[in-house]
């Protein structure tokens, strides 16, 4: 696929549930090899936005192309475009009656149709890449938090996605667990891997993410470079925003 080509482009996507505008007129390219972070109050609309992204919601209007092609036509097959497109949410990503090799293996031999042996090679390679070498054979329940998220990470990346959206993935981590998974996202950079993501850790959004986007009641109020938008932003309520988390 051409670099020209965006992995992600939103067109004014608009998301109601029950009557209530929960994402008003989103536009967002996400170019390759680069990294988008969400950022926003609780409620603003990140989640439903990679939601929406990753076709686990029907937007009500607007239109979403991934490499080019318009995921939201209803001729499009969603399926398909759901393998392409790895997801990580803040917790609960495993299987939990499945050993951390088992829940990695089972998209690629499902859906992919990998025969065992190499989706389990490639498997433990990523978990090798992962520092997680060691955990293959363990259920979920005996891997601390931070292991949990890094395999869910390897998980997803199993399927060789086009696109990972990773919503809040440190966010239900004790604080001394969060290192680990970040450092994961930041190598995941450097192998140019394209990743739109919803982030509290304003620290880490702003070092590793190319472009920053500043949800407001489910609208992209601001967005620009992680430099622009934390050392300058434009408008009044990313500066009351950043002022109260940061
Ligand atoms: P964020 O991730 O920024 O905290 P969300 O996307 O989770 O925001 O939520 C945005 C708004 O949409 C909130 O008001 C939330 O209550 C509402 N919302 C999210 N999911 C649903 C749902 N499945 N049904 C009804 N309302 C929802
Ligand atoms: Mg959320």
């Amino acid at each position: 696929m051409s670099d020209d080509v965006p992995v992600l482009r939103m067109e004014s996507v608009r998301k109601t549930f029950g009557g209530s505008v929960v994402l008003r007129d989103v536009d967002l390219e996400v170019a390759p090899h680069t990294v988008t972070a969400l950022i926003g109050a609780s409620g603003s609309g990140k989640s439903t936005l990679l939601r929406c992204a990753g076709l686990l919601e029907d937007v009500d209007d607007g239109a979403i192309w991934l490499d080019g092609e318009e995921i939201t036509d209803p001729r499009a097959d969603r399926d398909a475009v759901r393998r392409r497109i790895g997801v990580v949410f803040q917790a609960y990503n495993l299987f939990p009656h499945m050993t951390v090799l088992e829940n990695i293996t089972l998209a690629p031999r499902r859906v992919h149709r990998v025969p065992r042996a190499r989706a389990e090679q490639q498997a433990r390679e990523l978990l090798e890449r992962l520092g997680l070498g060691a955990r293959a054979g363990e259920y979920p329940d005996r891997l601390s938090g931070g292991q949990q998220q890094r395999a869910a990470i390897a998980r997803a990346l199993a399927v060789r996605p086009r696109l990972l959206l990773l919503d809040e993935i440190t966010a239900a981590l004790d604080p001394e667990l969060v290192g680990e998974v970040l450092d994961v996202v930041r190598d995941l950079k450097g192998d140019g891997m394209t990743m739109l993501l919803a982030t509290h850790e304003m620290g880490f959004a702003r070092e590793v993410a190319d472009q920053v986007c500043f949800l407001d009641s489910g609208a992209v109020l601001e967005r620009g470079t992680a430099e622009q938008v934390f050392g300058d932003p434009r408008q009044d309520r990313t500066r009351r925003f950043l002022r109260r988390i940061v």
